[in-house]
């Protein structure tokens, strides 16, 4: 059995990774790391589809359904609301056990949805004063409870906690009929630089090898003023249907594909050496993501994530023309997934550039940029582009 260490309560790496990390960054910085991500940054951030709306107007309507919203210092389509809290949560004898996922939501003021429960004891009649607990017993909230025990059963999909004290607060942005127009999009502010990182220009082939939901892609559409080719990818049909229903809600032309991407080349023999750009945002350890209620993570996870990762870095190599552009983003701090993917992008062929943005940190390269949750108040983050020589 691998030993644990837990940096903060519920933050854990065994020994091997901890062993890692402390060659990059000191007990004191992984300490602080592990801190913040246990909060939400103090800011959420929405990116404007300038398609439709510019930041300045998003923001007058905003305020005017009584949010607080205010314009990112340096990129000009990203607003923001401030995240409330921490507060106390009221504790309550009755309880009902949240999935971490759905306690991670409720944690941030969501309500509790049906497919969200562990476990609801019984007792509890509909009108309770509940807690929503995680597995691991944070209280994350409390609310009342909108269904009794009794009649609670596996299948259910509506609200079984209605939240009115969580210990963050973020404002409600799915409610509004802006939303439905298409007029903002939830993404963080790094992830909104990627697509800034990718410049699209009109006519340019791209494609975005891990889409789904698409917040990337469309970002990028967004930028091109539908005047890119885009091919979005991701592995199954639920998740292509995310990338197709937010591109139709924002208005966004994108061409969206079921394919394993590590195979890409084989599948969609068109595409070889025939791509201006490549996106490559793919599945990481999310050590960046924030907030987490607890995590474990080993060595091990994060040698395989990189190991999957290099896969589509490969297969991008191939699709695109020479002279394209490979924007390579995770949201997660450990180099191997970062800078030593850019390395071995480079034992490919590939030439990193810098990443020219005023966000974020320069990267141990010096050329990729990174975030880092205890320095920039966002995720984790890191950005890196490639160049396919000529
Ligand atoms: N770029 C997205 C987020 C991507 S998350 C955005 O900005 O909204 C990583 C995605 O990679 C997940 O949706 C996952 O389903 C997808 N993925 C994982 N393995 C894949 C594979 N082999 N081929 C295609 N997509 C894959």
């Amino acid at each position: 059995m691998a030993r644990f260490i837990e940096l903060v309560e519920g933050i854990e790496f065994d020994e091997d990774l901890y062993r890692y990390l402390v060659q990059y960054f000191s007990d004191s910085e992984l300490d602080s790391m592990a801190r913040a991500i246990k909060r939400p940054p103090s800011r959420y951030y929405i990116r404007v589809n300038t398609i439709k709306v510019d930041s300045a107007s998003l923001i007058r309507i905003l305020e005017a359904r009584g949010f607080r919203a205010y314009p990112d210092e340096a990129l000009e389509e990203a607003v923001w609301l401030p995240i409330e809290g921490p507060f106390r949560v009221e504790s309550s004898p009755k309880y009902v056990v949240a999935d971490k996922h759905a306690s991670e939501s409720v944690y941030l003021g969501a309500n509790l949805y049906g497919p969200g429960v562990l476990y609801m004891p019984p007792g509890i009649s509909r009108g309770d004063v509940v807690n929503v607990v995680s597995p691991r017993g944070d209280v994350v909230a409390s609310g009342i409870a909108m269904v009794d025990s009794g009649s609670f059963k596996r299948g259910f999909r509506g609200v079984v906690v209605e939240v009115k004290e969580s210990v963050y607060r973020l404002p409600k942005l799915r409610e509004l009929p802006e939303y439905g127009f298409g007029l903002f999009y939830e993404q963080s502010q790094p992830a909104q630089w990627v697509g800034r990182v990718v410049e699209p220009r009109e006519g340019e082939v791209i494609v975005d090898m891990c889409a789904a939901p698409g917040g990337k892609a469309t970002h990028v559409a967004q930028l091109s003023g539908n005047r890119a080719v885009i091919h979005a990818f991701d592995r199954s049909w639920p998740k292509v249907a995310q990338v197709e229903f937010n591109a139709a809600r924002l208005g966004v032309r994108v061409n969206a594909h079921v394919a394993d991407s590590r195979y890409l080349d084989v599948d969609y023999p068109g595409l070889v050496g025939s791509v201006d750009k490549v996106l490559i945002d793919p599945p990481c350890s999310d050590m960046g993501v924030r907030p987490k209620l607890y995590y474990r993570l080993t060595m091990g996870d994060v040698v395989n994530y990189a190991e999957y990762q290099r896969q589509f870095i490969k297969v991008a190599y191939r699709l695109l023309k020479p002279g394209g552009a490979l924007v390579y983003s995770t949201c997660t701090i450990p180099p191997m997934e970062d800078e030593d993917n850019v390395k071995y992008a480079e034992s490919l062929g590939f030439k990193a550039v810098e990443v020219k943005i005023p966000a974020g940190l320069p990267a141990l390269d010096g050329l990729s940029r990174r975030f880092h949750p205890h320095i920039h108040d966002s995720p984790g983050f890191f950005i890196a582009k490639l160049i396919k020589p000529k």
